[in-house]
C-alpha cells in the first residue's frame, strides 16, 4: 500500500509548540510527516538553518514517522519529489486563514494532486510565533512555554 506521506513546510525559525502540536495532532492521519525547513535566501532568519533543523530533530528524536530536512523551491514541487501528496499548515487567526489561503489555493492550481490540510491551534498556542519567541529571545525573557518541552532557551544558542 502507498504511505500517506505529508509535507509540514515552514521558516521555523525557531521551531515552537505551537509547530510541535500540530505535528503531533497531524501524525496519527498520517504514515509519515516531512517537516521542511525553508532554505530562503531572500529572507533573513535569526537562526541557521543547521541550527533550525537541529532543534526540530531534538523534538522528534526517536519517533520514526518523523523526518526533517530543508528544502528550496517550490513547496508543491518538493512534496511531490518525495511523494507526498498532502501539504500540512496550522491555523491560528482569520489573518492566517486568509494567507493561507492564498498559498493553498495557488499550490492547488500549480498541482491538482495535491491537498493542504489545516490543524487549527489549540487554544494555549493561539499568540504563539517564531517572532514572539525571536523577541522574548533578544530581550533574555523566559521561553519555557513558548518553545517545545524538549528545548530550552540553550540550545538556540549558535
Ligand atoms: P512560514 O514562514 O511558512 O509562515 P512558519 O514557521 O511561521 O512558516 O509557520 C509554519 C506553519 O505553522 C504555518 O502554517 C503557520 O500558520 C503555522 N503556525 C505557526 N505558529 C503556529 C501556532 N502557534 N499554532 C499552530 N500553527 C502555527
Amino acid at each position: 500500500m502507498t504511505k500517506r506521506k505529508a509535507i509540514f513546510p515552514g521558516s521555523f525559525d525557531p521551531f515552537t509548540a505551537g509547530h510541535e502540536s500540530v505535528v503531533e495532532r497531524a501524525l496519527p492521519l498520517f504514515d509519515n510527516i516531512i517537516i521542511a525547513v525553508g532554505d530562503n535566501i531572500s529572507k533573513t532568519t535569526m537562526l541557521s538553518l543547521s541550527k533550525r533543523i537541529e532543534l526540530i530533530k531534538i523534538v522528534f528524536k526517536g519517533d520514526p514517522k518523523v523526518e526533517v530536512v530543508s528544502y528550496t523551491g517550490l513547496t508543491v514541487d518538493f512534496a511531490k519529489m518525495h511523494n507526498c501528496k498532502f501539504i500540512l499548515r496550522g491555523l491560528r487567526t482569520s489573518a492566517d486563514f486568509e494567507f493561507e489561503r492564498a498559498i493553498g489555493q495557488t499550490n492547488k492550481l500549480l498541482n491538482e494532486e495535491i491537498e493542504t490540510v489545516f490543524i487549527l491551534a489549540r487554544p494555549e498556542h493561539t499568540f504563539i510565533s517564531s517572532s514572539i519567541i525571536r523577541d522574548v529571545y533578544k530581550n533574555n525573557g523566559d521561553l519555557t512555554h513558548l518553545l517545545p518541552n524538549r528545548i530550552t532557551k540553550a540550545d538556540l544558542e549558535i
